[in-house]
């Protein structure tokens, strides 16, 4: 046996010495499997997390979805994080996912994250299992009686997207985010019209000067239609430099927007503390931030007003309680991220926290298709612009493994919406 011979990191059972804690565990409960189950039922793919038990039928389901790089994160939880947790009693969650996170040294970002966040949800989701409560109940309980969420209207026209949003707030939403299209490649989240820059060399391109002119005349209209009760957002989609995101904020002062969503890029995060200085709209960011430490330094400098966070990507519940705790005590408020990619698990995380903090602000909300509540029953459905989480032990939400098989990933799509953002002369742009 040699000093870097595998085996001498095992004891009789099997399991990794080095990762068993100097501590005796209560009971004989351990993790006995950590894997990954990729399914598509919206086209992304969605990545879970799913920690068995030596005791049988108790096991726990985590949200680590990272569409762009779904295969690097299975890879990750399979090859690198299973390895060190199975053998570990699954109370000890603090300790198992630091132990995951120091494991690789070089830590942080995306991937590592994304794995280490649907281990971490599904050993909360272990834990209120075993204690027999919502995983609220865990966090304090309840500090609200729902989560109030928002929606999205987005059109190729102004008027086209004020119906979509008089539709949703038909449905109860008092929250909507706006976008409208623009030429060539239109906005974030709008259709654009091809081929609406002939004379350049790239006609289907975006540009930065017609889309802030024209955004202010969208709200403008928003306002004269849909009244001064509705909450308005948008979402910039980090094309801005600091500066431009100062005159689009000031132009749009007058329609009151709730908040303004990832106006620069993350590359230009240390910049955000001077245009939140200068914004009179709220600014919302967070979405693309992958390590706690980003989180820390934008809540601590002043860049953000409304925090938004992708649980699934942060390191998961365990980091998150956390860092809306330094929101609370510093008066940030949060407004967590929740589209089409992130799993219903990953839902379950957000509306935890949402229910039990009070710092809660705002939740994005998606209303999944037929094949995804299938996937996994629980899945809570809006109502009057309102979500609940589930009452049952856990996030409350199961994952029907059969049914996710019928709908496997596609390879290499999600990538080319992030990469497919050019101006009219052909120059990249942030996504
Ligand atoms: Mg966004």
């Amino acid at each position: 046996m040699t000093e870097h011979d595998p085996n001498r990191l095992l004891d009789a059972s099997g399991a990794l010495r080095e990762t068993q804690p100097p501590w005796p565990p209560r009971d004989a409960l351990r993790v006995t499997g950590v894997r990954a189950i990729v399914t598509a039922p919206e086209g992304l793919p969605l990545v879970l997390v799913r920690v068995d038990t030596s005791d049988d039928g108790l096991y726990g389901l985590g949200c680590g979805t990272f569409t762009q790089r779904y295969e690097a994160v299975v890879a990750a939880i399979e090859a690198h994080v299973a390895p060190l947790v199975i053998g570990r009693h699954p109370a000890d969650i603090e300790d198992i996912t630091r132990l995951v996170h120091y494991s690789s040294y070089w830590r942080n970002g995306p991937v590592l994250n994304n794995a280490l966040s649907g281990l971490d949800q599904a050993l909360w989701d272990i834990a209120g299992k075993r204690a027999g409560v919502p995983v609220y109940e865990l966090l304090g309980g309840r500090s609200r009686a729902a989560v109030e969420v928002y929606s999205h209207a987005a059109a190729a026209t102004v008027e086209e997207t004020l119906d979509a949003a008089e539709e949703l707030m038909a449905q109860g939403f008092r929250s909507i985010r706006l976008q409208v299209g623009q030429p060539g490649l239109g906005a974030y989240g709008a259709p654009g019209t091809p081929g609406g820059y002939p004379r350049s060399p790239h006609p289907d391109g975006w540009d930065v000067e017609h889309y802030i002119r024209g955004t202010p005349a969208l709200f403008a209209a928003a306002r004269d239609r849909l009244g001064d009760e509705v909450n308005l957002l948008h979402d910039v989609h980090s094309r801005l430099t600091p500066k431009q995101a100062v005159i689009l904020a000031r132009a749009l002062e007058s329609y009151q927007l709730s908040f303004l969503e990832d106006v620069i890029a993350p590359e230009y995060y240390d910049r955000l503390p001077e245009v939140r200085a200068a914004s009179p709209v709220p600014i919302a960011v967070g979405e693309q931030i992958g390590s706690v430490p980003d989180a820390v330094r934008l809540i601590r400098d002043g860049g953000v007003d409304l925090l938004r966070l992708h649980t699934s990507s942060v390191g998961g519940l365990t980091p998150t309680r956390k860092l809306v705790a330094l929101a609370e005590l510093l008066g940030v408020r949060t407004a967590f991220h929740s589209p089409g990619d992130i799993s219903p698990i990953g839902v379950a995380a957000n509306l935890a926290v949402d229910i039990s903090t009070p710092a809660f602000g705002f939740q994005e909300s998606h209303t999944y298709n037929d094949a995804t509540h299938e996937i996994f029953p629980g899945t809570p459905v809006p109502a009057d612009g309102h979500l609940l989480p589930s009452d049952r032990p856990g996030w409350g939400i199961e994952l029907d493994e059969k049914a996710a098989a019928a709908y496997p990933p596609t390879r290499f799509l999600f990538e080319r919406w992030a990469a497919g953002v050019r101006r009219p002369d052909g120059g990249l742009e942030a996504p």
